[in-house]
């Protein structure tokens, strides 16, 4: 199925799975070089704080600027990358690209923006993955607090221990934490008390069925994970937020920060700009 992404951009937006395996060859003998010819982009979707109504927070999400497919969807192609290994060198460039973005924000001007980046268990796993993060903060010259990482909670299923270790020594440079596609991945919700966590991302898959009526289980899923995080002291954001009646049902029920097409859709980094410049207007 086709999803808009905004913009004029050509439309390609399927996930592996649906992918034909032809069309999966091509990209797989092409990503290889995608990086090095500049055709990963770094697109940002805004996040809105409940309470103040403002804009704190941006995630960033890689896109492909492929010549013949037009604009690709990650879901086409960071499993892919997570199977060859290259989601280091695309996760890399993105972590980069996005602390050098945030930094310009708050250089020129704009209100501080925190900005998320979503990374992969083979990126944590590296030895040197710390290491990596401390020098992309200090060649960007943005401020640890400013940057947060998501990982996603089916990544982190079978890896509690090691990803436990790795996100104390990235907290311990003052990065932020985030569980991401959260109630989805695992069945056990004991593993959060072992980890440095800051913030749990609700999976849309919950969003979606939202409405004000408060029945029905993703209302009730949804509500368990907003008490649940906050008695532990965790943020809370709802991602993929499409209706105001989700919107509504979220703030009656608490939630710190809401992302998705009903506020903005992802956009490319000169347009968050613009959005950002409007909003400090
Ligand atoms: P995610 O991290 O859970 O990101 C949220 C996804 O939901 C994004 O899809 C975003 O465009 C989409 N979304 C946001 N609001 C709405 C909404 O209201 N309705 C709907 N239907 N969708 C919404 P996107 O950009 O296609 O990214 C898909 C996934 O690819 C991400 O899910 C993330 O897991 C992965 N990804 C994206 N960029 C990176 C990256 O740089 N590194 C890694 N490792 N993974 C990435
Ligand atoms: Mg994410
Ligand atoms: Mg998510
Ligand atoms: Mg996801």
């Amino acid at each position: 199925h086709a999803k808009q992404l905004g913009g004029n951009n050509v439309q390609f937006y399927r996930d592996s799975l649906q992918a034909s395996s032809r069309e999966r060859l091509l990209l797989e003998a092409q990503l290889d070089k995608a990086l090095d010819k500049g055709q990963l982009e770094v697109f940002y979707q805004p996040k809105l704080t409940l309470s103040s109504d403002r804009l704190l927070g941006v995630e960033a999400l890689v896109r492909w600027r492929h010549p013949q497919f037009g604009l690709v969807s990650p879901a086409s192609f960071i499993g892919l990358a997570e199977e060859t290994g290259q989601i280091r060198g695309i996760g890399e460039f993105v972590l980069r690209q996005a602390c050098a973005q945030a930094h310009a924000w708050q250089s020129g001007g704009l209100a501080e923006v925190r900005v998320s980046v979503n990374i992969a268990m083979q990126q944590l796993r590296q030895g040197d993955f710390v290491a990596q993060v401390a020098a992309v903060l200090a060649e960007t010259g943005l401020p640890a607090a400013l940057l947060e990482l998501e990982l996603t909670e089916s990544q982190l299923s079978d890896n509690v221990e090691d990803v436990a270790e790795v996100f104390r020594q990235l907290r311990g440079l003052g990065v932020r934490l985030a569980i991401d596609d959260f109630g989805t991945g695992y069945s056990s919700l004991g593993y959060l008390k072992h980890l440095p966590v800051d913030v749990v991302k609700i999976d849309q898959t919950f969003i979606r069925e939202l409405g004000s009526s408060e029945t029905g289980g993703d209302a009730a899923i949804t509500r368990a994970i907003i008490v649940m995080a906050h008695s532990l002291g965790l943020e809370v954001v709802a991602e993929g937020v499409e209706e105001v009646a989700q919107l509504d049902f979220l703030r009656a029920h608490g939630c710190d920060e809401i992302q998705g097409y009903l506020f903005s859709r992802p956009v490319e980094a000169q347009a968050m700009t613009e959005l950002l410049r409007a909003r400090a207007a």
